[in-house]
């Protein structure tokens, strides 16, 4: 597992996210650059965010797997008045993506209003944040529009 050091500009969070033995492998799937999940290996149902038991078979044996980062926007909002613990980070866009694997996340969306738009779609990128590193979504606009 890659852990690579967070760059002297990160932005040092709020509030920052609880880590446990279990999810350590997300924690350095952000610190690689990538988007992990787990997905159970007796029903091959996939969750996000990752879980410890599988919620459709109750399954216990779970595999980490690499998501490709990728998806759809199905629905953002702006968060202008933010909670008190992130009130100098707004506004910013909260987005629901559709996942190519077939499962929706909630994120943030750096982009700016107008460009958003449902189905439009999107990428994950890390964001630069300690102790540990945060993923959102931006326009992909390396794709043509399907
Ligand atoms: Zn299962």
């Amino acid at each position: 597992m890659t852990t690579a050091e967070p760059s002297a500009a990160a932005e040092t969070l709020a509030y920052p996210p609880r880590r446990t033995e279990f999810t350590e492998p997300f924690w350095g799937g952000l610190a690689a650059g990538v988007l992990r999940t787990t997905r159970c290996a007796g029903c091959a149902h996939l969750t996000f965010p990752p879980k410890p038991i599988c919620p459709e078979c109750w399954g216990s044996e779970l595999e980490w797997i690499d998501l490709g980062g990728r998806g759809t926007l199905y629905s953002y909002t702006e968060v202008s008045v933010a909670p008190a613990t992130f009130a100098g980070e707004a506004p910013y866009v909260l987005c629901l993506v559709d996942l190519d694997e077939g499962i929706r996340c909630l994120s943030r969306i750096d982009a700016p209003w107008d460009a958003l738009r449902p189905d439009l779609r999107v990428r994950m990128r890390v964001r630069e944040t300690e102790p540990v590193r945060l993923f959102e979504f931006e326009v992909d606009d390396s794709e043509e529009i399907r």
